[in-house]
């Protein structure tokens, strides 16, 4: 949609629904950047980007300052960032895009809960509107494994303090974090602390490792035992049973995932289950991706 104006520091990512967004560095890497799964910024070393530089890159979509309506701020954490920083930046934000409708960025729990009550009801006020918050497992002992810096408490607190002051949070679950050994309370306390935070955007994704199985083994605590497809599903199965969400919009659409599903949680429970049940009795006429036969 955009001609982008600007080089970026790589590699960059963004959430697959912000496709059409006008993405701004603000940090690079994560602040953390320990998790035994995620390659995504360990050949960065994490830094604020200077405020010129980031404003530098704001202006320079002043030519399309008419079409920009939502905005992604990058890298892994920028709400590790002071209040004071951020709120400069959002300002200037709004300032410069005046039909802007949507900031979000990734965040942490721990990012979240940092931040005052009121630190972030300016960030709100400021137009900070969402949050992706990766928590992968509502599970202590997976989080554990996982070197996730965060637990089942901390994950809660954190996305409610948002909610609280009106920042909406989408959270993502990974199907098979914790392996076959570890998979039915991953299942369960995963749909827990969904219930108990009621995002407003959940989504899973299945368990990849980038840099080869026996790499994510060294980095796990404990032993890993990896999944095969139908054990996958069960373990969605079982994730989806203890669901009891109000109105959250639902996907498991991520390109590593092989069952599909798309949906409003509660109201599409039975049809997920249905859909899940498919897959694992008769995988032929499920709405499986095609590279689904791998694991039977
Ligand atoms: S906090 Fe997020 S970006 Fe940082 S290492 Fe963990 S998963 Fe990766």
């Amino acid at each position: 949609m955009y001609h982008y104006p600007i080089s970026y520091d790589e590699p960059l990512f963004r959430p697959p629904s912000e496709a059409y967004s006008i993405i701004i560095q603000i940090t690079l890497g994560c602040s953390y950047n320990k998790c035994a799964f995620c390659e995504m910024y360990t050949s960065k070393q994490f830094k604020a980007r200077k405020e010129e530089d980031v404003f530098k890159d704001i202006d320079t979509f002043i030519p399309y300052r008419d079409e920009v309506r939502k905005v992604f701020l990058a890298d892994g954490d920028p709400l590790v960032l002071s209040t004071e920083r951020l709120l400069r930046i959002l300002t200037k934000l709004k300032n410069t895009f005046p039909k802007l409708q949507r900031i979000s960025t990734y965040a942490t729990p721990t990012n979240i809960i940092r931040k005052s009550v009121q630190e972030l009801e300016e960030l709100k006020n400021a137009g900070l509107d969402l949050l992706y918050v990766g928590i992968e497992s509502g599970d202590d002992q997976v989080l554990n494994s996982l070197q996730k810096g965060e637990t089942f408490n901390t994950i809660v607190e954190g996305l409610n303090k948002a909610k609280n002051v009106g920042i909406n949070s989408s959270v993502m679950i990974i199907n098979g974090a914790g392996g076959k050994l570890l998979s039915e309370q991953h299942a369960k306390n995963s749909a827990k602390v969904l219930n108990e935070t009621q995002p407003k955007y959940a989504s899973t994704l299945v368990l990849t490792t980038y840099k080869g199985l026996e790499h994510f083994k060294n980095r796990f605590l404990g032993e890993y035992v990896p999944m095969i497809l139908p054990e996958l599903f069960i373990e969605m199965q079982t994730f989806m049973q203890h669901l009891d969400l109000n109105e959250t919009i639902f996907r498991s659409d991520h390109a590593s995932n092989y069952l599909v599903l798309k949906g409003i949680l509660g109201k599409d429970k039975p049809l997920f289950l249905q859909q899940i049940k498919t897959a694992l009795n008769h995988p032929e006429i499920a709405n499986l991706r095609s590279n689904y036969q791998r694991g039977f």
